[in-house]
């Protein structure tokens, strides 16, 4: 215990040593942080509890976009004809700095913030992906920024963007379209997770559509002859995708969803109804496989003998890196330190490694050199990628929850309602505060930052991967 302490003073000695090198506008800054900090905690909390899935998050959004605009910043709610997506922003001119922050939670997660599985309300959604505490950071570090500009500290203007439904949909993709980040110069974001670092890897770029097949009843036993079934055409369909995965790109992924296959087992179905997505690092490689994808559900079809349509839903970017961004946001984390946790959180966090089959060692928040950007990143995938090809992107990682936490599991609900997420909250607000703060003082740095991503794009021009409005009520 003499030793733990030893270490937590360590920890507190360096990151007030490291406090000292900030300039005065990141100290002011993390001053606002510190000031907010209950504030910021309280509205992570809600939304947490909240808990509202995709294109539902009507309150969430309006909890970020009433602290918005208490604190000065000019909110317009509803943008890119989505109800629960806003932007909030504060100054004039330029740099144009924005930061973007999610909220939607992942249906069947609730839970308690305890160490073992033990849900909140049975069956009711989750913040498996610690969005809570995305969107409370994000929004904190744009009111941080805006006190800056108000002081005369920061000239320019700061942008926050509300964005739903990354979890299902993929909200940003229209928001993009609706030109909302056209007047930024450099976006920032972060993501919740199990360790600290400046984000310099990419994901996968996928495409989401739904296949239906519509053949003709009968009774399955009496005239099974009359029927032509919708569900041999799905089986047909999904035994297809299976064979061909022997022929993808080892770096690619096909998931399915089965979402109608017939109600009762004496009726032939009419209807069958699949979501299916196709995933690569590359999009270049991921659209030829969604092709043939397509393709095998009109072979499907011919062989059951129905009919069948095929529904875009959407499909997003792998992400852009931005490595020169990277290196701002590294510089600002090394200045910030590791977090430190009490004893009994670190309790915590093993109980949930303990709870979830995994080495019982805490969390990990070392700050580490930046790392090399993988050319093939595993991983998931993200509509920030979409953002990311329209305008630079710098992006964080912060621990919420211990070391090797299953994601979109109640593991993370758990601790993001809990201290060791709120922890990582407030830290990552700081970071990315500190990172746009380099960013409005630093002109250079925004010119490396755009030129870095003028190269990386080349001459791929962006498109959409929408097919008409965002979907929404069709939860
Ligand atoms: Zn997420």
């Amino acid at each position: 215990m003499k030793q733990l302490s030893t270490l937590v003073l360590l920890g507190l000695l360096s990151v007030s040593l490291n406090a000292q090198k900030m300039n005065s506008t990141k100290k002011a800054i993390v001053a606002s942080v510190e000031n907010h900090k209950e504030n910021l905690i309280q509205i992570s909390d809600s939304i947490w509890a909240l808990a509202e899935t995709a294109f539902n998050e009507s309150q969430s959004a309006e909890v970020l976009a009433d602290y918005a605009e208490k604190k000065g910043l000019k909110v317009t709610r509803g943008v890119a004809d989505i109800p629960t997506a806003f932007t909030a922003t504060y100054g004039s001119g330029k740099p144009v700095i924005s930061v973007l922050g999610e909220f939607d939670a992942l249906p069947g997660l609730s839970q308690k913030t305890v160490p073992t599985k033990d849900p909140r309300i049975d069956g009711a959604p989750g913040h498996g992906c610690g969005h809570n505490m995305f969107g409370a950071a994000s929004l904190g570090a744009a009111i941080a920024i805006k006190e800056q500009i108000e002081s005369g500290k920061l000239q320019g203007t700061v942008k926050f963007l509300g964005t739903p439904a990354e979890e299902k949909y993929f909200a940003k993709v229209w928001m993009v379209e609706a030109g909302l980040w056209d007047d930024v110069d450099v976006n920032v974001s972060w993501h919740p997770g199990a360790n600290i670092e400046a984000d310099v890897q990419s994901g996968l770029s996928l495409i989401d559509f739904i296949v239906e097949f519509y053949g003709q009843a009968a009774h399955a036993s009496a005239d099974p002859w009359n029927g032509r079934s919708a569900s041999d055409a799905l089986e047909l369909y999904t035994t297809g995708m299976n064979y061909y995965r022997e022929h993808i790109k080892p770096t690619s992924r096909i998931h399915y969803h089965i979402q109608d296959g017939g109600q009762v087992v004496n009726v032939v179905p009419d209807y069958s109804k699949i979501w299916v997505r196709v995933r690569d690092p590359k999009r270049k490689v991921m659209l030829p496989t969604y092709e043939r994808v397509k393709k095998m559900a009109e072979g499907a079809a011919i062989m059951a003998d129905v009919d069948y349509k095929i529904s875009l839903v959407s499909g997003i970017y792998e992400v852009l890196v931005n490595r020169a961004g990277g290196e701002i946001m590294q510089k600002n984390l090394e200045l910030l330190g590791p977090i430190t946790y009490t004893e009994e959180e670190i309790a915590f966090g093993k109980g949930i490694q303990k709870a979830t089959g995994k080495p019982e060692v805490g969390m990990d928040s070392k700050i580490e050199p930046l790392r090399e950007t993988e050319k093939n990143p595993g991983g998931g995938s993200t509509d920030v990628g979409d953002v990311s090809w329209n305008v630079p992107n710098i992006n964080l990682s912060v621990t919420v929850a211990p070391k090797d936490t299953p994601w979109h599991s109640w593991a993370v609900v758990a601790c993001g309602g809990m201290s060791i997420g709120h922890k990582g909250m407030v830290y990552a607000t700081k970071a990315m505060a500190m990172t746009m703060a380099d960013l409005f003082e630093n002109p250079k740095l925004v010119t490396k930052v755009k030129e870095e991503f003028k190269t990386r794009k080349g001459d791929e021009k962006y498109e959409a991967m929408i097919d008409g409005p965002p979907p929404i009520g069709n939860n």
